[in-house]
């Protein structure tokens, strides 16, 4: 028999929905008591790779209407001629999957739509604590609600985890940098393609978002933006000798749309849970964005807890097994982002020079190990932590 019927997620982001979507499927009741009653203000852009898309076709997400079924990575060396070209299209189908670049806001929504009455905007959890086997959030209008297990999927900055540990706050690493989501194809843009161009000391890209749509971004590898630099001529001043479709897509953004990011990260916890109360996704681990893989982590997380909580475990043990699971991938996932930009944005011109004739020179069978890698990483990871 089940011991859980009743689950709190805080958070309605990509975690959060994944796991009340996969919950809702199992027949388990939650709620999701998101803090924003609007979408973002600005768009942004992110890769998903085929092992966390899987999940999110499985719960009935029309990926094709969130973004751009992702063909290619090219790679442009610090001459700003393509060295390697990752087949990420060609392995996806080979593995029955697809990996995507995405407008954030267009998968949210379609989320959200899918998560119904589940999902209650406009309700900012303040605290969170346990009573005896109930799991208590406390929202700013004072009022509480009650459940069998209290997830916090409320992102890096995370209130629940404040609730269980006061003392810990993000850590800064080097770096930081621009992007915008521009609603139009600037003429640079290859049709389902990621470009990314790795320059000494900041690595770029642009990619096919669909819809349409086209992101880019600019990343240093030290040093970052401040307020006052949020517009295209930082963004452009920043790359040595950005490669000219870079250049095309930046000048033709508005300012209004441009971003602006630094680098933080989590040092591991000792433990995600305490009492009833659980840590998932960017509250957990959140690390840099270097590694590209904070979402897709995410939603792995929240998809294989949605199927634990709906077993006959008891509570302890769904949140043991899942955080013996779960938690040696993503602090590997935690170390891989902080090594950072050193090979892509290194500052060394001989290292770049050798890097790019080696990449030059990459025979194709290893381009798509290396595809492999990136679209299957945490199935492969999750048999080696085992
Ligand atoms: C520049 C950049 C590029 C990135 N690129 C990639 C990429 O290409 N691929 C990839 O896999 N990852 C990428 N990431 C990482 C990815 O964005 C995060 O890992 C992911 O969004 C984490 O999802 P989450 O649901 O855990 O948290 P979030 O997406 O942060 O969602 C948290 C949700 O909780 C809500 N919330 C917060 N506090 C409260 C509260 N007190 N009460 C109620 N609700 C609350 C928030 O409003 C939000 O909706 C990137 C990150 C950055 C910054």
């Amino acid at each position: 028999m089940r011991n859980i019927k009743r689950v709190i997620i805080v958070g309605g982001g990509m975690a959060g929905l994944t796991l009340s979507l996969t919950m809702k499927k199992r027949g388990i009741e939650s709620v999701v008591y998101e803090q924003y009653d609007h979408q973002q203000r600005l768009d942004t852009g992110l890769l998903l790779w085929g092992f966390a898309t899987n999940r999110l076709r499985d719960l009935g997400v029309d990926m094709d209407k969130a973004g751009r079924f992702l063909e290619n990575i090219e790679i442009y060396g610090a001459k700003n001629e393509c060295v390697a070209t990752l087949p990420v299209g060609q392995v996806s189908r080979e593995h029955g999957t697809g990996s995507y670049e995405i407008n954030r806001r267009r998968l949210i929504e379609l989320m959200g739509h899918l998560a119904g009455d589940s999902l209650r905007a406009g309700h900012r959890c303040v605290s969170t604590h346990t009573d005896g086997n109930t799991a208590v959030a406390v929202f700013e209008d004072g009022s509480t609600v009650e459940g069998d297990l209290l997830i916090g999927c409320d992102g890096a900055h995370s209130v629940v985890r404040k609730s269980l540990y006061p003392d810990v706050e993000l850590e800064k690493a080097n770096g930081g940098g621009w992007g915008a989501v521009l609603p139009f194809h600037p003429p640079g843009l290859k049709e389902a393609c990621h470009l990314d161009f790795w320059q000494p000391g900041t690595k770029c890209g642009m990619a096919d978002i669909g819809n349409g749509e086209c992101r880019w971004y600019v990343n240093m590898r030290e040093g970052g933006p401040s307020s006052e630099s949020r517009n295209k001529e930082s963004a452009l001043a920043a790359p040595k000798d950005p490669h000219p479709a870079l250049v095309e897509a930046i000048e033709s953004t508005d300012d209004r749309l441009i971003w602006i990011t630094d680098q933080t990260y989590l040092k591991p916890l000792p433990s995600w849970h305490k009492g009833r109360v659980m840590l998932v996704g960017d509250a957990a681990h959140a690390s840099t964005s270097h590694a590209a893989m904070g979402a897709c982590t995410a939603i792995t997380d929240a998809f294989e807890l949605g199927h634990m909580v709906a077993s006959d475990k008891s509570a302890e043990e769904i949140m043991q097994t899942f955080e013996d699971e779960r938690k040696p991938i993503a602090d590997e996932v935690l170390k891989k982002s902080k090594s950072g930009l050193s090979m892509s944005a290194s500052n060394s011109r001989i290292w770049a020079w050798f890097r790019d004739m080696a990449f030059r020179h990459m025979p194709e069978k290893q381009a798509k190990e290396i595809a492999e890698k990136m679209v299957l990483a945490q199935e492969s990871d999750k048999d080696s932590a085992h």
